[in-house]
């Protein structure tokens, strides 16, 4: 029977990070298994959003360490990932969403971050083909901003594969297995391997394969769609990622258009609040759409841990944040993996906490 130190589920950009990270860390007897082809999951269909700005302070932690990485990608694995740092800017249209951001704006400059409250006057010097009659301020921070999915992917399972990393696709896990409270191995549609430790990094998926293992891991796909215009109605290059927070809708350059998506799956419900906060998008031709799933939990916030038995490791249910939380939480597993001290407490997202009825709500969801 073929064996590994360490099996890893999902070639998607959580399942390639902990892959490099183990590898990084010495850990080289690792197998990445991917059902289909690397990047096919979410982390494809994702818009390569990567913002601070969060409600919750551990997710603005979680970027900001991530966000390094990001930052140095190209020199750590050789492959650009097109990383634009242009920022985010939320746009508020009522006093409860300002109160909640600048709530928010106040923890994270605890933290060292650099978002902040900005007036309306700022909002159109940043894309002066808003309309903003309605807003009462937005929030800015320049450190953020967008880059693409695939290439962090790819980045990621080149490095590990230089590392010695055995990164297998159209190879789906059909098990898990577990005996005497220890993980023992996977079923693949290749046959068995034998293994003492394996992460489940496998999206939308996770459920299925946790249940085999008597574990309740309660993510859920939700539909999400984006659409690309082929040009970009005038709005600079330099735009930040703009999100009009009340109704999702949110849009950033992509080459010569733009990309823009929101909470709704149709482009009938979608249409209507864009072309309100964008007008020039209504005389923009729509090129090609897609969409994914958002891999959802109960409470909006990551589930990332070990157990129920001895080996077991996962890390979804990002509730569409978890392609700029890759990074940190990669090597968050590949230290829980190797049981070296980890750079992030991040007990608190154990998806345990739905066992013991302790939901901490992620508030600012796109
Ligand atoms: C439209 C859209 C926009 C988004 N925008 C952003 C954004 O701007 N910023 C952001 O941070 N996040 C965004 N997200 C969310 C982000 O895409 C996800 O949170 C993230 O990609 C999750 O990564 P993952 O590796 O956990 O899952 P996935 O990318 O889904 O990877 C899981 C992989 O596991 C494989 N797999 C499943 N079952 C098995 C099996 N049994 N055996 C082997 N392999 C298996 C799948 O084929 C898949 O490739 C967006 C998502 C969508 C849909």
């Amino acid at each position: 029977m073929r064996t590994a130190e360490v099996v890893v589920i999902g070639g998607g950009c959580v399942g390639t990070s902990t892959a490099y990270h183990l590898a990084a860390a010495g850990c080289t007897d690792v197998v990445l298994l991917e059902a289909d082809a690397l990047g096919s999951g979410s982390t494809g269909k994702a818009a390569g959003g990567i913002r601070l700005q969060h409600a919750d302070a551990l997710n603005s932690l979680l970027v900001r360490r991530s966000l390094a990485e990001f930052l140095r990608f190209e020199e750590l694995t050789g492959v650009p990932i097109g990383f634009k740092q242009v920022g985010y800017l939320f746009l508020l249209s009522s006093a409860a969403d300002l109160d909640a951001f600048r709530r928010a704006v106040g923890v994270q400059q605890g933290l060292g971050i650099p978002s902040e409250l900005v007036d309306v006057a700022a909002v159109r010097e940043f894309v002066p083909q808003l309309a903003t009659d309605d807003l009462v301020g937005a929030t800015f921070c320049p450190s953020e901003g967008y880059a693409t999915p695939e290439a962090v992917v790819q980045g990621y399972a080149t490095a590990a594969r230089r590392l010695g990393v055995r990164v297998e696709t159209g190879r789906a896990v059909t098990a898990v297995r577990a005996e005497d409270g220890r993980i023992t191995g996977v079923d693949t549609d290749g046959g068995p391997i034998a293994a003492p430790t394996v992460v489940c990094a496998a999206g939308v998926h996770s459920a299925g394969l946790a249940r085999g293992i008597g574990m309740e891991l309660p993510v859920h796909g939700e539909a999400r769609a984006i659409h690309y215009t082929g040009r970009d109605g005038g709005v600079p290059g330099s735009a930040p990622l703009t999100v009009d927070f009340a109704s999702g809708f949110y849009f950033h350059r992509e080459g010569p258009g733009m990309v823009f998506g929101g909470r709704q799956r149709e482009l009938e419900d979608l249409g209507e609040p864009a072309v309100r906060r964008l007008p020039v998008l209504a005389g923009l031709p729509i090129e090609s759409s897609w969409w994914g799933y958002y891999d959802m939990s109960p409470d909006s916030n990551a589930m990332i841990g070990s157990g129920p038995v001895d080996g077991f490791h996962y890390a979804t249910g990002f509730s569409g944040h978890g392609f700029q939380q890759s990074p940190a939480v990669g090597e968050h597993l590949a230290q829980r993996v190797l049981g070296l001290p980890v750079s992030l407490d991040l007990s608190p997202f154990s998806a345990g906490r739905f066992r013991a009825g302790a939901v901490r709500p992620e508030k600012f969801v796109i």
